[in-house]
């Protein structure tokens, strides 16, 4: 079964998935500061209700997985809420995003991992979501990624990581995950869709995590789309087409940037109408279902 904040469904029920977006992300200290001057829920959520189902009846989308974890505004009533009037399935995170924070500064990894577990135990939890940023893996991305590590062989949940492609650390971060024993057919290396750098993405793959080409941008040229196409069907020629996961990585509010307002539209509709029309039909079907069913389930 497959854990939705409104409750569990089988992964037959999954359908077609963004897997890598956010309804939110915003500062919880700003909130209890500004509250509604900051961040309208009531607006937000009927915004979300509002495209999540214009994009269930025009496209299909049937589960949307939001990688936002606790520290950065995972809310998850807002999330209950947007699923139970938009009919869409909606998949929530634990676990940390890369940012430094007193209280995980001076924590160890297993305190940090127990803090997990009982997220997991006590909420409507699908995913454990990490990150890494920085191109040296520092020694507080090694703590995180090692609580990341012992959370999910206790919850057996799959593990979604933001990565910096340009930075190319998605590599040294999976490794360390290996180490501490995660199976990798559990990981999805995610933003891999931020470099041309294809020899860096099989070595990736190579190892059986899921890969990433989780985000598109806003006001893409056609050059920019047509090369991501292509880009998604020469690394299914070489045998990864089991492994690749399509998504945006957006949001309908974004609270750290410097102008936040919610937006009434954002871009979870490319990847239907730019992308999947460029490829096979029977790859786009594995890569918006099957792919997301399979990596909900890995390891269990
Ligand atoms: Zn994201």
């Amino acid at each position: 079964m497959i854990r939705t904040v409104l409750g569990d469904i089988s992964c037959g029920q999954l359908g077609r998935t963004l897997v890598h977006e956010h309804i939110c992300c915003y500062s919880e200290p700003l909130f209890q500061m500004s509250g509604n001057h900051y961040l309208d829920k009531e607006a937000l959520i009927s915004a979300s209700v509002r495209y999540l189902r214009e994009l269930k009846s025009s496209h299909h989308l049937n589960t949307f997985m939001d990688c936002t974890p606790p520290n950065i505004g995972r809310d998850l009533e807002l999330l209950k809420e947007v699923s139970y009037a938009s009919e869409v399935n909606i998949i929530g995170s634990t676990g940390f995003y890369y940012t430094q924070e007193p209280i995980l500064y001076n924590t160890n990894a297993a305190t940090i991992a127990r803090c997990m577990e009982q997220d997991i135990a006590s909420h409507p939890i699908g995913i454990i979501k990490c990150a890494v940023e920085d191109p040296e893996i520092s020694d507080f991305s090694k703590k995180l990624l090692q609580a990341t590590a012992m959370a999910h062989l206790d919850s057996g949940l799959p593990i979604v990581m933001h990565t910096n492609a340009r930075n190319r650390n998605g590599l040294p971060a999976l490794e360390l995950l290996l180490e501490a024993g995660v199976d990798p057919r559990a990981v999805t290396v995610g933003h891999l869709s931020d470099t041309d750098d294809l020899d860096y993405v099989s070595r990736i793959a190579s190892y059986g995590c899921f890969i990433g080409f989780d985000r598109l941008y806003d006001n893409p040229t056609e050059e920019y789309l047509s090369r991501t196409a292509q880009k998604i069907k020469t690394l299914a020629g070489s045998g990864f087409a089991d492994r690749i996961l399509l998504s945006h990585d957006a949001l309908f509010f974004n609270g750290f940037e410097s102008q936040p307002v919610i937006h009434e539209k954002p871009r979870f509709a490319y990847c239907f109408d730019s992308i999947l029309p460029r490829l096979p039909a029977s790859l786009g079907a594995q890569i918006m279902v099957d792919n997301p069913a399979r990596m909900m389930l890995a390891n269990r």
